[in-house]
C-alpha cells in the first residue's frame, strides 16, 4: 500500500493543452512528477506513479491505476492554459479544501501567485465532480495542481522555466506537513538557497498609509494598527486577491507580520550588487545587532544607504551591510 500516488497528466499522443514553444505539458509534468517521486522515496513516504514515461493513458486506465493503488491521496500534476496567471489547485466536491489550500500556499512561497483553490461540479449534475480525476478515483483523495499558465501574459512562463523544481519541492514540503511526516531539505536545495536567494526577492514595499491595519489574514483575523509600521520596509512573502483587492503578506527579519492592503504600501525600487567577501548583516531596526551571514558572491538588492552601510535584501530579509564589501 502506498500513501500517495502522483499522476503526471496527459502523455503519449496527448501533449496536454498547457504547452507552448518552450515545453509540452506532458513533458513538464512528467519532470515535476519524477522529481517528486524521487524526493518522496528519499523522505520515506510510500509513493507510486500513474506513468513514469511518455505513454498515453485513457481516463479509465488512469483512474483505475489510482483506485487500485490503495493510496490515501493522489496529486495530479498539470500546467494550465487559457491566458491566466498563477497556481490553481482543485479538490473534489466531497473533500474539504485543506490539503488543496496548503499545497497552493506553499507554492506561493516560492514566488508564484495564487489564482484560486476550488472545486467544480458537472453542469447537469451538481452531485458529481466535473473532473474525472475526482469523479472516478474512488476513495483516493485527489488534488489537481495547475502550477501556472503556459500562455500567461504575465510571468508564469518565465517562472515555470526557472522555478518548476522549486514548485515541485513546495508540494513535497506541504504534503509532508499535511500528513505529519518529517521533512528535510534536498541536499542541493540548501546550496541553492545560499547561491541565488535573490531570485526569490520579488517585491519590497514601504508602508505609506496607516489608515487600515495589518491583519492575520487578508480582510479578516486579528488586526493590528499599522501606525507603528509607517515607513517601515518589508519584503512581500505572498500576495493574494481577496474581493477584488490585492493584499501583501509582510515579512521582516525572519518574522511574518501579517497582511496589508497593497494600496497602503509603495513598491521600493532597488539595484543589484554583489558581495566581495563573507560578511555579517545587521538588523534593519538598529544597524548594530548581527542578523546573519552574507556570503561572498551573493547577489543582493540595494535599497538604501547610510554613511558607511547599505540597506540590502539578502535571502528575502532586509538588513544592513558595510559598504566596502559591495561591488556593482
Ligand atoms: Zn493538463
Amino acid at each position: 500500500m502506498v500513501e500517495l500516488i502522483i499522476d503526471p497528466g496527459h502523455g503519449g499522443k496527448d501533449p496536454g493543452g498547457g504547452s507552448n514553444q518552450y515545453w509540452k505539458e506532458k513533458d513538464m509534468v512528467l519532470d515535476i512528477s519524477l522529481y517528486q517521486y524521487k524526493r518522496f522515496k528519499e523522505l520515506g513516504v510510500p509513493v507510486a506513479l500513474t506513468r513514469d514515461k511518455d505513454v498515453y493513458l485513457s481516463p479509465s486506465e488512469r483512474t483505475r491505476i489510482v483506485r487500485n493503488s490503495g493510496a490515501k491521496h493522489s496529486i495530479s500534476n498539470h500546467i494550465n492554459a487559457g491566458g491566466g496567471d498563477g497556481v490553481e489547485t482543485i479538490h473534489s466536491i466531497f473533500a474539504d479544501d485543506e490539503l488543496a489550500r496548503q499545497l497552493a500556499l506553499e507554492i506561493t512561497k516560492e514566488g508564484q501567485n495564487l489564482r484560486r483553490v476550488f472545486s467544480r461540479t458537472l453542469p447537469y449534475n451538481s452531485k458529481k465532480d466535473y473532473y474525472y480525476m475526482h469523479r472516478d478515483t474512488g476513495s483516493v483523495n485527489t488534488t489537481i495542481i495547475e502550477y501556472g499558465f503556459a500562455d500567461s501574459k504575465k510571468d508564469d512562463v518565465q517562472q515555470l522555466l526557472k522555478h518548476w523544481k522549486d514548485y515541485a519541492e513546495a508540494v513535497i514540503r506541504a504534503y509532508c506537513n499535511f500528513i505529519g511526516h518529517n521533512y528535510t531539505l534536498p541536499k542541493q536545495g540548501v546550496q541553492k538557497l545560499a547561491d541565488s536567494p535573490i531570485e526569490k526577492v520579488w517585491k519590497v514595499v514601504k508602508v505609506v498609509s496607516d489608515k487600515y491595519g495589518i491583519y492575520g489574514r487578508p480582510v479578516e483575523g486579528w488586526k493590528e494598527e499599522s501606525e507603528k509600521y509607517l515607513n517601515w520596509t518589508f519584503v512581500v512573502r505572498n500576495q493574494q486577491v481577496v474581493k477584488g483587492k490585492l493584499w501583501y503578506e509582510l515579512t521582516l527579519n525572519g518574522k511574518v507580520y501579517g497582511w496589508i492592503a497593497a494600496h497602503q504600501t509603495e513598491e521600493r525600487s532597488f539595484r543589484w550588487a554583489y558581495v566581495k567577501e563573507d560578511t555579517k548583516g545587521f538588523l534593519h531596526s538598529d544597524l548594530k545587532t548581527v542578523f546573519g551571514a552574507v556570503e561572498k558572491g551573493s547577489k543582493i538588492a540595494i535599497l538604501d544607504e547610510s554613511d558607511d552601510k547599505f540597506l540590502i535584501v539578502h535571502r528575502n530579509q532586509p538588513q544592513w551591510v558595510q559598504k566596502k564589501i559591495v561591488e556593482f
